[in-house]
C-alpha cells in the first residue's frame, strides 16, 4: 500500500525489495539527489526489531545510495530516537522501517523531513509523484558515498528525555514498574530509562528480537499478560508500547487498563498543572489534539486555562500546529505524547517520564491520577467501504446530520458535537475502511452512536447499489 503516509506491505506478498529500492531511490531524489560531494544530502535510517526489517534496510540503502546520499545507519532504534537524531545530525531527512502497531508480517517506510517531523501531504505527494515517474537521479561511481554506523541515539534520546523530569524526586519514591516493550524496539532504551529513574523494572516481552508476542497494537485485548503481571506483582504502574515506541498504554497498580486515551491525558494534566505559577498570558496556552482524541484531553486543558484545538488525525497535523501555536503539549489519543521540549513527534519515553514525575510529585496512585480526570467512555469500530464512494457518502452523511443539534466540523470527515457525546466519521489513510470513533459518558450511549452511525452509512451504500 503506497500513500502519502509513507509505503506498507505484507513481506514477501505486496512489500518487495524492489518496492523499497524504488521508494529508496525516490526518496533520495527528492531530498536533491542531484547535490553531490561534500554537497551530498545526509539520510538517517533506523528500524525497529522486526525480522524483516535488515531485507528491508539493505534494500532501501541501495536505492538511497544510488542517488548519492550518504547515509546514518542508526540500527535498531524507537521512531522517536531516530527523529531525534535527523535533528541532532542536521540531517535532510530520515526513514524509519517500521509497520508501527501492525502485526509482524507487516513492514513499512516512514518518511520524515529535515525537521524530524513526518512529510506532510504536499510533500508526501512530491515524493509519490517522483516515485511514479522514475526519473531518479543517479550518481556516477565517484559520487557513491558511504554508509556510517551510529550508535549513540539511545544515549540521545535520553538525555533529551531526562531533562524534562526531576530524576533525583522519581529516583526517591523507588517505584516498581512493569514494561511490555512487545519485543519491540522500544526494550532496551525503556529499561536503560527506567533504571536511570531508580525504578526496580519487571519486564515482560522486553526481548528485542522481533517476535512480537501479542498482536502488537497496545490495546485492552493484545494486553492482557501485562494486566495479569500487574494485578499479581506489587508494582506502582505499567507501561505498554507498540514496537517502534511512539505510543504507550498504562496499567494501574491493580492491574486495570487505563485506556490509551488516559496516556495523553494524564501526561497534559501533569505538565499544565506546572503552569499555574507562571504568569505568562493564558492566551498563548495552548494544547493540540486530534479530531478523533479523546474529551478528557480537552477537558483537562479548559481546566488549566488553556485553548484545546483540534486537527485532522494524523501526526504530522498535530505536529505542524503545535509548532505554529508554540503548543505546550499535544499528540493523538492513541498514546501518543507529544512534548515540544524533546520533540514534535509522539515519544511513549516522554509519556513514561511525565507519568512518573506526576505520581512522583502527588504522592498519588496511577489509579488515582486517573480517577481525577473527567470520565469518557471511547469505543471505535471500521466499516469496509469501497474508496470511491467514501466521499459521497461522508457528504451525505453530513446533510442528513444537519438539524440535530450537533455542532458540525467537516474538516476531517465528519464530526458532530453533542453536549455530552461526540461522533467522529472518516476514511482511513491506509485502508479501503471507515472508522467511526464516538465517546459518551457511558459505554451504552457510545456504542449507540457507533450502531447508530455505521447502520446511516450502511444505508447510504445501499441506496447507491439501487441507483446502478
Ligand atoms: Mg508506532
Amino acid at each position: 500500500m503506497i500513500s502519502i503516509s509513507g509505503v506498507r506491505g505484507i513481506v514477501g506478498e505486496s512489500l518487495t525489495p524492489e518496492l523499497v529500492m524504488r521508494m529508496g531511490e525516490a526518496f533520495g531524489t527528492y531530498v536533491g539527489g542531484n547535490k553531490t560531494g561534500p554537497e551530498a544530502p545526509l539520510i538517517v535510517v533506523g528500524r525497529d526489531t522486526r525480522v524483516s526489517g535488515e531485507m528491508v534496510k539493505h534494500s532501501v540503502l541501495a536505492g538511497l545510495l544510488s542517488t548519492g546520499c550518504s547515509i546514518v545507519d542508526l540500527g535498531v532504534v524507537t521512531t522517536p530516537t531516530a527523529t531525534i537524531m535527523i535533528e541532532a545530525l542536521k540531517a535532510n531527512g530520515g526513514i524509519v522501517i517500521s509497520a508501527s502497531h501492525n502485526p509482524i508480517e507487516w513492514n513499512a517506510l516512514k518518511f520524515f523531513g529535515s525537521d524530524g517531523i513526518y512529510l506532510d501531504t504536499e510533500e508526501g505527494k512530491q515524493l509519490l509523484d517522483l516515485y511514479y515517474q522514475g526519473d531518479f537521479k543517479h550518481a556516477r561511481w565517484h559520487q557513491i558515498q558511504e554508509v556510517t554506523k551510529d550508535s549513540s541515539g539511545d544515549d540521545r534520546h535520553l538525555e533529551e528525555v531526562l531533562k524534562l523530569v526531576d530524576t533525583k524526586l522519581i529516583r526517591s519514591r523507588g517505584f516498581t514498574v512493569a514494561l511490555d516493550s512487545c519485543n519491540g524496539a522500544g526494550a532496551g532504551i525503556t529499561e536503560k530509562l527506567l533504571e536511570k529513574l531508580g525504578c526496580q523494572l519487571i519486564p515482560i516481552h522486553c526481548t528485542p528480537d522481533g517476535l512480537f508476542p501479542h498482536d502488537p497494537e497496545p490495546s485492552f485485548l493484545n494486553l492482557q499478560d501485562l494486566c495479569e503481571l500487574a494485578a499479581r506483582e506489587d508494582v506502582d504502574v505499567a507501561f505498554a508500547q507498540d514496537p517502534d515506541a511512539d505510543r504507550l498504554a498504562i496499567v494501574d497498580e491493580n492491574g486495570s487498563f487505563l485506556g490509551e486515551e488516559y496516556t495523553l491525558a494524564l501526561a497534559a494534566d501533569f505538565v499544565l498543572s506546572g503552569l499555574e505559577n507562571k504568569t505568562e498570558e493564558t492566551a498563548t496556552r495552548v494544547v493540540v489534539i486530534n479530531m478523533s482524541t479523546s474529551r478528557v484531553t480537552e477537558e483537562v486543558a479548559l481546566r488549566h486555562g488553556c485553548r484545546c484545538l483540534r486537527v485532522p488525525v494524523g501526526e504530522v497535523n498535530v505536529a505542524v500546529r503545535m509548532r505554529e501555536e508554540k503548543a505546550i503539549i499535544g499528540g493523538e489519543g492513541n498514546g501518543g505524547v507529544i512534548d515540544p521540549r524533546v520533540h514534535y513527534g509522539r515519544d511513549s519515553l516522554v509519556g513514561i517520564v511525565l507519568i512518573l514525575e506526576s505520581m512522583a510529585r502527588s504522592g498519588k496512585k496511577i489509579s488515582e491520577l486517573a480517577a481525577d480526570l473527567p470520565s469518557y467512555q471511547i469505543c471505535k469500530a471500521k466499516i469496509a467501504l469501497s474508496r470511491t464512494r467514501t466521499a459521497e457518502t461522508l457528504n451525505l452523511l453530513s446533510q442528513t446530520a444537519d438539524g440535530q443539534g450537533a455542532k458540525v466540523n467537516t474538516e476531517d470527515g465528519l464530526r458532530l458535537d453533542w453536549e455530552d457525546c461526540w461522533v467522529h466519521v472518516r476514511p482511513s489513510n491506509t485502508e479501503p475502511v471507515v472508522r467511526i470513533i464516538a465517546e459518551a459518558t457511558t459505554s451504552e450511549r457510545a456504542q449507540e452512536l457507533i450502531q447508530e452511525f455505521s447502520d446511516k452509512i450502511h444505508q447510504l451504500e445501499k441506496d447507491f447499489e439501487e441507483q446502478i
